[in-house]
């Protein structure tokens, strides 16, 4: 038996549940996945208590993924490169600290979508935790250039030079966005969640393949996207199951099916 919980605040809405009780079931493996939330500046506290009482691993979300970056005891590239931990795999005394959101795009875009990332222009709009979790993963994917535009141009230009040892970046304010066409374009901010829209030029969504982070709802982006004839628009729940798939593959080293998954949460 897997004890296995998800930490955050708030955490009543949280999919996790759901999802990992269907990975479970999947792959005949028996699992107890618990919400935990955790109050705010006693995370820590929370998540020692949770793998004293027997705890195999843990997934962390907001507010708590720098927290967690900081409990664990070693951490993996992705996790580092990060600055963030989404998952804790305990192994006796020691907290492996991952981040699986990276992973989960990339396998949402490359295995659900049907895409290949290599030698695309892909354009990042946002340069705050969930941008610093996707670039490594997406740079591992062989792009011609991964552009981050934000709308504080320096937070943008700084993750573009973090980045740059592994391969074309480059870090920008989103008023420098040309009305070039782009191969991808993933909205990384938080505009959706307020109804907002990033104000950038219409052009390069042309033929775009445009992917909001954000997902249960259309988003202003999703819209924007359609208005301006993007070829694929996307939400962002298929990278919700997969980076789910990468925790669960890196507690039981298991592989989910997360295609049935998906669609029973579209549903
Ligand atoms: P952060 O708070 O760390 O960063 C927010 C970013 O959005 C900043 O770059 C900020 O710019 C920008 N921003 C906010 N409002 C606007 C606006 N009106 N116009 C332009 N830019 C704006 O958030 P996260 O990076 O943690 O999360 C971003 C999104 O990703 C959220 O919607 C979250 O739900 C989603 N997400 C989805 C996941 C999934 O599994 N599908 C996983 C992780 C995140 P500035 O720096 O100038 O303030």
């Amino acid at each position: 038996m897997y004890n296995l919980a998800v930490f955050g605040n708030p955490i009543e809405h949280s999919l996790s549940p759901a999802i990992h009780a269907q990975f479970a079931q999947q792959t005949a493996t028996q699992v107890n996945y618990t919400k935990i939330l955790a109050p705010i500046g006693n995370f820590s506290q929370e998540a020692q208590r949770f793998v004293a009482s027997g705890g195999d691993g843990f997934n962390i979300t907001v507010p708590f993924k720098i927290d967690a970056f900081e409990l664990a005891t070693e951490l993996t590239l992705n996790a580092k490169m990060a600055g963030a931990v989404n998952t804790i795999k305990v192994q006796e005394d020691r907290l492996i600290g991952e981040n699986t959101d990276g992973l989960g795009l990339v396998n949402d875009l490359i295995q659900n979508l049907g895409l290949s990332l290599k030698n695309k222009k892909i354009l990042i709009l946002g340069a705050g935790g969930a941008t610093q979790g996707i670039v490594l993963p997406l740079l591992q994917q062989q792009p011609s250039r991964v552009m981050i535009a934000n709308r504080t141009a320096s937070k943008a230009e700084k993750l573009a030079d973090d980045f740059s040892k592994y391969g074309s970046t480059c870090g920008f304010g989103l008023d420098k966005i040309k009305s070039d066409p782009i191969d991808i374009i993933i909205n990384a901010t938080s505009a959706s969640l307020d109804g907002k829209m990033p104000d950038i030029a219409n052009g390069c969504a042309h033929g775009a393949i445009c992917y909001d982070l954000m997902y249960g709802q259309q988003t202003p982006f999703m819209t924007w996207a359609k208005e301006n004839n993007a070829s694929i628009i996307a939400d962002g729940l298929g990278m919700l199951v997969e980076q789910a798939a990468s925790s669960f593959e890196f507690w039981t080293e298991k592989k989910p099916d997360t295609q049935a998954v998906i669609k029973n949460l579209r549903r």
